[in-house]
């Protein structure tokens, strides 16, 4: 398939667009890169040794976008990663998110229909079941229940928009894939996660203090009712999180699918940072905090769904995770800036 891969140059974007080559498919990518670098894509083609033709450019930009699919028609299908992904951001800047999330997936559908692709894979988020009622959590599972932030509203918002857009069209084939904690990176060192400024997610945190960059890791609560008082949370390594999308994109058929992308096993805080000094061979300073506001306990998947219908299952650990992260990570002091 010739796949369009909106993000393609962020951190999940440029490990499913690995996959999706060494899977055989073509890639094209869109991507505004306010939070990533075309050095992704460079990285993409050396250690696939494709050509991944790319337009950077923001996706509701609707002309831009219809030019480059028919310069590259015909664009089978569309894996949608375009957005913006910061939770506390987002509280402090709620219509921005509405406006890019929510407008870049409106302008894709539109174009979509206008230019006959009808395939969809949508990455959205564990974050749209809130605060678990029970876990693991199952693909029926309520969502939308005190959903505590606007990015988790809009990845919800973005769901029923496709769903529904599915429901009108039988030709649509769509599939949103609920994320829990992406973490890990390429083997090879060439591809991570980037982000801007102090990180706010966990492994991302715990390997700048590592490296030395950070004084120590503020574990953000440590009396939750979890066997060691630290959150639990399903990390899934970033490799098989974007063979999920491969397996996705393969085995859609006509109608709307939901996917819960996790491994299913609990690690707490204390464990990620235990795992992390094993990988990295260093000693991680960390003290107790007090909860951050916003965060569960405990949230983890049941992919069981996944494994049943899609054929997929994680095959890398948290060990893997932290090895991978860890050669990225000093291998590219300064993320793709150093390149
Ligand atoms: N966490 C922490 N210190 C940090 C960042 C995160 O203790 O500096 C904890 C957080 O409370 C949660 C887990 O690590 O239990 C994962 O947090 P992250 O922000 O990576 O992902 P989330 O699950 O909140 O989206």
């Amino acid at each position: 398939m010739r796949v369009l891969l909106t993000g393609g140059a962020g951190y999940i974007g440029a490990h499913t667009a690995i996959a999706l080559i060494e899977a055989g498919h073509d890639v094209l990518i869109i991507d505004d890169m306010s939070g990533t670098s075309v050095e992704a894509v460079r990285r993409v083609e050396r250690i696939t040794g494709a050509t991944v033709p790319t337009l950077v450019a923001d996706v509701r930009d609707v002309d831009a976008l219809t030019a480059f699919v028919r310069e590259h028609a015909p664009v089978d299908a569309v894996v949608h990663l375009a957005g913006l992904k910061a939770v506390g951001e987002s509280v402090a800047e709620p219509v921005r998110y509405y406006d890019v999330n929510v407008g870049t997936s409106i302008a894709l559908l539109k174009v979509m229909a206008a230019e006959g692709i009808h395939t969809i894979v949508f990455s959205s988020s564990a974050t749209v079941y809130g605060t678990p009622e029970a876990l693991p959590l199952t693909e029926d599972s309520p969502t939308g229940i005190d959903l505590a932030n606007p990015y988790g509203k809009t990845k919800r918002i973005i769901e029923e928009i496709i769903s529904d857009a599915a429901a009108a069209d039988p030709q649509l084939r769509a599939v949103s894939l609920r994320y829990f904690n992406p973490v890990g990176a390429h083997p090879s060192g060439l591809i991570g996660e980037d982000p801007h400024g102090i990180p706010n997610n966990l492994m991302p945190f715990v390997s700048r203090v590592a490296i030395g960059a950070l004084p120590e890791v503020a574990v953000f609560g440590s009396d939750y009712d979890t066997p060691d008082g630290t959150g639990l949370r399903d990390y899934i390594h970033v490799s098989d999180l974007a063979s999920g999308h491969v397996a996705a994109l393969e085995q859609a058929s006509p109608g709307y699918e939901v996917y819960n992308l996790g491994t299913g096993e609990p690690v707490s805080v204390l464990e990620l940072i235990a795992a992390f000094e094993r990988a990295s061979g260093r000693d991680i300073p960390r003290r107790v905090a007090p909860r951050r506001p916003g965060d569960v306990a405990a949230t983890y998947a049941d992919p069981a769904k996944a494994q049943r219908e899609l054929g997929w299952s994680t095959r890398l650990t948290i060990d893997d995770a932290c090895r991978d992260y860890w050669t990225w990570q000093t291998q590219n002091p300064n993320g793709y800036a150093g390149a």
